[in-house]
């Protein structure tokens, strides 16, 4: 059965579009279950009501035809019930509705599973025998493990489908994701080289033929030249089976009539990768089919190859791209580096079909005043390249060929955001006090140059956190002590005398370093920040080292440790960072040894937060992972994104306790994640006594504008109420409640929204 199983899903991955999706389930599950019916029904969106859309059994015409409503006969119980129905003889439920178009009568068993999708029902899938019987518990777990993996499948087609063009009319099309960062964005999409996987190229048409043509004659080229130049390279440590497989390699390339097939496909208006994916499939696929072992074997070196030449496809295609002067970003896994590729000034927003709220990228895009949406799982990105787009990342949702309605709404939001904007900016010269006299110190994060000015000019008064990573993630080698010296200078030249905050190299997890690849399965939880910089003196210590020779006659810097998990790791980091400095006041460098502080991210240092503060000469609360940590929610996974809550009560008490224990101990305890720039939680934290708090420069005029509307005594009686609540949901519409009740929503989001 897993031998089908797996059969199914990839030809219908492979499939043109719905209809060609649908009409694979039924035909294929009909044939390897040996039923005589086998039929999917499908939610209509409009009416909620369930249609028949395929069948194998029954009557064609009814196709179309037959309407369920949620409740309504056999598939309407499997959708309300979301769980199976497997009966011996349909006509004997009291469900059961007889529709003739059908010519259902003639069946008696009935298997009906739910195709659910993110916790919608889809569709259902059906399958029928003429005789009594009750389906066994093998084809029902079948059936249900297939609908469970073609969800998934029928979804992207569904979104495909709903992007159809009707003649030349672009259909409106609507996409949700995670709202990832604030703002609304509208311009041309720039899809970012997906990866190269022969199975997941979707069905797209060519309108050039010509250019289509020469566009894969000089992949094929360039594929070409690439083999065999590593053929050359390689001779001598190559065997003659291994040199064989080169010349192998060649000669399929060179065949003409593999060219041929993926020319006539061409010249049929298919894109040139999904020509080529189809044809090099199909030989996989007969490879794959034969009786010999060795020539079996062969089936991984043709997809090999395959996946070589779609690579440089897609090399081509972004070549010969300029990026608009309102590019929009698409990618299936947008990174940090990708985004500082588009020149800034033509880069207007970002979208990921991966990741979420608390992936980095999210925190570079929001860093840059970028409207983001992540997670937009459905999205079928790659058949949208150029198109013109909404990016709404209030709601984190995607308007894809928005029409003039549409256009004209979201302009409006665009020019009262703008004046949104001018009305804070007066608040760059004036404190961060609350109306009460409470002064709490508004720092900025960093990462990238353009954050500097951005920072100064809404009135920064210091850094609470510079990203180091930043730079070494848009390099192609480490930076040497010297280059990361002039870095670090700029930003605490810029900043002088106002603090600066320096983490040392916070890499693995999400953020990887090209240059040093951390494979792991489970990177969170494996070689990510101190661990790495610790098992790599070498690394840390010339980080250190430029961080304090940056800082000659300044004196502003502040030296930060990520990942902390226990006294050990602060320890064995202090020493380095003494050893640096005894070394450089040695060479005669005229510096003060730097204030060195730690991040509490991990559960473990909340609980040894007397003893870390003791030996720290501050803190600072890493929200972001200590949310994920404590939750055991992947920040970055789409999937779990809406079980991640800043403001959960288990995270809100580990923050009230960390600063109480960490002031016990004569400690100042800043927070520098996300939930420091969003005004609820600002005020939560303001409340809760926290000296600093740390955002992006975007956040930091709303929540000094929140700060100063409020009394700290009042955001007190806030927390308490908060803290005896729960569930985050409550807690969230309890401060969105607040800060509607000082009249503070619209600094949130503009009206309308
Ligand atoms: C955090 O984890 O809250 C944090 C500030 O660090 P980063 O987001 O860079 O992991
Ligand atoms: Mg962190």
């Amino acid at each position: 059965m897993l031998g089908s199983l797996r059969s199914i899903v990839q030809e219908v991955n492979a499939a043109r579009d719905l209809p060609a999706v649908l009409e694979i389930i039924v035909r294929r599950v009909r044939e390897v279950m040996h039923t005589r019916v086998c039929s999917v029904y499908l939610r209509d969106k409009q009416s909620g009501n369930y249609v028949l859309m395929a069948t194998r059994g029954l009557n064609q015409d009814a196709v179309g035809q037959v309407h369920l409503a949620p409740g309504e006969g056999l598939v309407g119980n499997v959708v309300t019930r979301e769980e199976p129905i497997n009966l011996e003889q349909a006509e004997a439920h009291p469900a059961y509705q007889y529709f003739p178009a059908t010519g259902e009568e003639r069946f008696s068993a009935f298997l009906g599973t739910p195709i659910i999708h993110h916790r919608t029902v889809l569709g259902v899938l059906v399958v029928q025998q003429a005789e009594k019987r009750r389906f066994d518990e093998g084809e029902e777990a079948f059936l249900v493990t297939l609908s469970a993996q073609l969800a998934g499948v029928i979804a992207h087609a569904e979104a495909t489908g709903a992007l159809a063009t009707i003649g030349q009319q672009r259909r409106e099309a609507k996409f949700s994701g995670i709202a990832a960062s604030p703002g609304v964005a509208i311009g041309r999409v720039h899809i970012v080289a997906p990866q190269a996987n022969l199975a997941t190229v979707p069905y797209s048409c060519c309108i050039d033929v010509d250019a289509e043509l020469e566009l894969f004659h000089q992949a094929l080229a360039s594929a070409r030249t690439e083999i065999r130049d590593a053929g050359e390279r390689l001779k001598g440590e190559l065997n003659r089976e291994e040199r064989a497989l080169f010349d192998a390699y060649i000669s399929m390339l060179d065949d003409n009539s593999l060219a041929v097939e993926v020319c006539d496909r061409i010249r049929q208006q298919v894109s040139a990768p999904r020509a080529w994916a189809e044809v090099m499939l199909e030989h996989v696929r007969r490879f794959e089919a034969m009786s010999d072992s060795y020539f079996r074997d062969r089936a991984a070196d043709v997809r090999d190859l395959g996946a070589r030449v779609l690579m440089h496809l897609r090399q081509q295609q972004q070549s010969r791209r300029d990026y608009s002067e309102n590019t929009i970003l698409i990618g299936e896994e947008l990174t940090a580096a990708v985004l500082a590729e588009v020149p800034r000034e033509k880069l207007i927003g970002a979208v990921s079909v991966k990741g979420s709220a608390n992936s980095h990228v999210a925190i570079i895009a929001r860093a840059m005043g970028l409207p983001a949406v992540m997670g937009v799982q459905d999205l079928p990105y790659e058949t949208i390249d150029g198109a013109e787009i909404v990016v709404d990342g209030y709601r984190g949702e995607l308007h894809v060929h928005p029409g003039p309605e549409l256009k004209r709404r979201y302009d409006s939001i665009v020019a009262e955001e703008r004046e949104l904007a001018r009305n804070l900016d007066h608040l760059a010269g004036l404190p961060a006090e609350t109306a009460d006299g409470h002064r709490v110190r508004l720092w900025v994060n960093t990462g990238l140059m353009a954050d500097v000015v951005r920072s100064l000019e809404r009135g920064a008064e210091g850094v609470g956190l510079y990203r180091t990573e930043v730079p070494f993630l848009l390099r192609d080698r480490f930076p040497s002590e010297e280059e990361q010296r002039e870095i670090y200078r700029e930003q605490l030249q810029a900043f002088a005398p106002r603090p600066v905050t320096m983490r040392t190299l916070d890499i693995g997890g999400d953020k990887a370093l090209a240059y040093f690849p951390i494979e792991e399965t489970n990177p969170f939880l494996g070689w990510r920040g101190i661990r790495v910089t610790l098992d790599h003196p070498e690394i840390f210590l010339a980080q250190v080292r430029a961080m304090m020779k940056a800082s000659v006659g300044l004196d502003n810097l502040r030296i930060m440790l990520p990942m902390i998990s226990g006294l050990g790791e602060l320890e064995a980091a202090r020493k380095l960072v003494e050893r640096a400095y005894r070394e450089l006041v040695e060479e005669g460098y005229d510096i003060a040894m730097p204030p060195l502080g730690i991040m509490i991210e991990v559960p473990s240092a909340v609980y040894q937060v007397r003893e870390l503060a003791e030996h720290a000469d501050f803190i600072s609360v890493g929200s972001n992972d200590l949310t994920q940590y404590l939750l055991a929610v992947d920040r970055n996974n789409s999937r779990v994104a809406s079980i991640y809550h800043a403001l959960h009560p288990a995270v809100l008490h580990a923050l009230q306790e960390i600063v109480r224990v960490g002031h016990a101990a004569n400690t100042k305890v800043g927070i520098c994640g996300e939930l420091a720039g969003d005004p609820g939680g600002a005020l939560l934290l303001l409340a809760m006594g926290y000296d600093v708090l740390s955002m992006n420069a975007t956040n930091l005029p709303r929540v000094k504008a929140t700060l100063r509307a409020v009394r700290k005594a009042d955001t007190e009686k806030l927390l308490q109420q908060v803290l005896g609540q729960q569930y985050p949901e409550e807690i969230e519409q309890t401060v969105r409640a607040y800060l509607k009740r000082i009249g503070l929503k619209a600094l949130l989001q503009p009206a309308g929204q």
